[in-house]
């Protein structure tokens, strides 16, 4: 067995008791969960995951040139990529889709109606490499468990998702209009979740730019989580086992970061263990760091 009691984890370099260390830190050796949120917002939506040598893109919602210049950003090789995991079929999640398939050929995980309206909505032919999936039946992904469940959006069968291996476990939970019970449930076995938080209701109440049945779109019950919604997620998860949010898809114009971690500050400090949750922006023209999910 390998020795433990020197050795370097995420570049550090780890010196200890040799039976803690063989405990705590050889299984993480092998992997540990990273997740590096390359891109969120109605222009696009992107997501790296990272377990040792398995690299999962949670949607491709950048034209696939933008997607390879930020893979290889953060130092990842495009023909690497173990698959890509599609949330629904909205061009801001799967606009990338046809053209990477033709230049990498990675497999590509949806649900069939997500597929068939990836194909449907395709402006010309496109050869899509689907491995399709049953919403809500786990299956493996290079040593990642990835379980789907359905979330409430104007596509034709959009879901969540949920990434673990070990003990870690990272969640994504956009698009959606309103949180569900079972979107609850999933939302308490994460570690870290990236959560919708897509604009200010009163910025929205008070636009005059949308058409009201657009402004009525975004608020309806498969539209967009507001930024008090997704607060109010967060607050039921104080207290749990989350202990970092993203908050992304924020709109441009009905939204800002400061705003929306600001409600969703006011409404964890009003919770007990709200302290605990690290809470981060992801952003329509700025990547995330690359974080450990433990
Ligand atoms: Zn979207
Ligand atoms: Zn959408």
């Amino acid at each position: 067995m390998r020795d433990c009691r020197t050795t370097v984890i995420d570049g550090k370099r780890v010196v200890g008791d040799e039976r803690v260390y063989r405990k705590e830190w050889c299984g993480q050796i092998r992997g540990m969960l990273h997740v590096t949120v390359l891109r969120s917002g109605s222009s696009g939506n992107c997501s790296l995951v990272e377990f040792g040598e398995t690299r999962i893109l949670v949607d491709a919602g950048l034209s696939a040139k933008r997607i390879a210049e930020l893979l290889t950003e953060v130092g990842v090789s495009p023909a690497s990529l173990t698959g890509i995991l599609v949330t629904h079929e909205h061009d801001d999640h799967a606009s990338g889709l046809g053209v990477w398939s033709a230049r990498h050929g990675t497999p590509v995980y949806a649900n069939v109606l997500t597929a068939e309206a990836i194909l449907f909505n395709a402006k010309r032919e496109v050869r899509i490499p689907f491995r399709m999936f049953q919403t809500g039946a786990p299956f493996d992904l290079g040593g990642v468990e990835v379980r789907s469940f359905s979330i409430p959006h104007d596509a034709a069968e959009p879901v969540g998702f949920v990434l673990s291996a070990g003990e870690s476990a990272v969640g994504f939970l956009t698009d959606l209009g309103y949180a569900t019970g079972l979107v609850r449930q999933r939302a308490r076995e994460v570690d870290t979740l990236v959560i919708e938080s897509n604009h200010d209701e009163r910025l929205l109440l008070n636009d005059v730019k949308r058409p009201w049945s657009v402004r009525q779109r975004i608020s309806s019950r498969h539209g967009h989580l507001s930024n008090d919604a997704a607060s109010e997620v967060l607050a039921e998860l104080a207290g749990g086992r989350l202990k970092r949010a993203v908050l992304g898809h924020l709109s441009r114009d009905l939204n800002t970061p400061e705003i929306a971690l600001r409600t969703a500050r006011e409404r964890l400090g009003r919770e007990s263990g709200g302290e605990r949750i690290e809470l981060m922006c992801a952003g329509s023209d700025c990547r995330t760091e690359r974080m450990r999910v433990a």
